[in-house]
């Protein structure tokens, strides 16, 4: 497509929004790590959380019926000190919830839990992976940082295959 000014608004003003299927919300700034490729700057420094009645917004917009997936994401969604009770609070729905998550806060003291948490209400868990050589991750990460720390966790067995998460 050839760009043109004024191309894009004649264009955006013919897109019309059917339903939505996927409420995506990023709980807060704050990660366990402090990736140099990070898009949001996230790290154990920043202080930025998604408010009590913001949250609370959150269930009831993902309470309507035309919405099947809640997509949670951040920083480390863990690191968000109401994510259990906003999982609580939706898995009784019955629909799909996703955890973005970085996977080396699950296995980080205090952090353990939310396996099972996980596994509880159904939740499936997005690994973040930034690149298959160990060697690269950990310039990314920070030295280290394990690849997939589930990996080590579980045995030989895919995250994917444990019934755990998805990569
Ligand atoms: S794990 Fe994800 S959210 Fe955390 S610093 Fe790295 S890229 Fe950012």
């Amino acid at each position: 497509m050839v760009w043109r000014k004024g191309r894009v608004p004649r264009l955006i003003s013919r897109v019309r929004a059917e339903a939505v299927d996927v409420l995506q919300v990023n709980v807060g700034y704050r990660c366990n790590l402090e990736c140099r490729h990070c898009h949001v700057n996230a790290g154990p420094q920043r202080r930025e959380a998604m408010p009590a009645e913001v949250m609370e917004q959150c269930v009831k917009v993902f309470s309507a019926p035309s919405i099947d997936t809640l997509d949670i994401t951040g920083g480390s969604p863990e690191l968000h000190p109401r994510l259990r009770w906003l999982l609580d609070r939706c898995a009784p729905l019955g629909r799909r919830l996703v955890v973005r998550t970085n996977g080396v806060i699950l296995l980080e003291k205090g952090y353990e839990t939310f396996i099972d948490l996980y596994a509880r209400n159904h939740v499936a868990v997005v690994l973040s992976l930034p690149h298959m050589e160990p060697g690269v991750t950990e310039r990314q990460r920070g030295h280290g940082r394990p690849l997939l720390p589930l990996y080590r966790r579980r045995g030989k067995f895919l995250p994917g295959r444990s019934g755990v998460g998805q990569a």
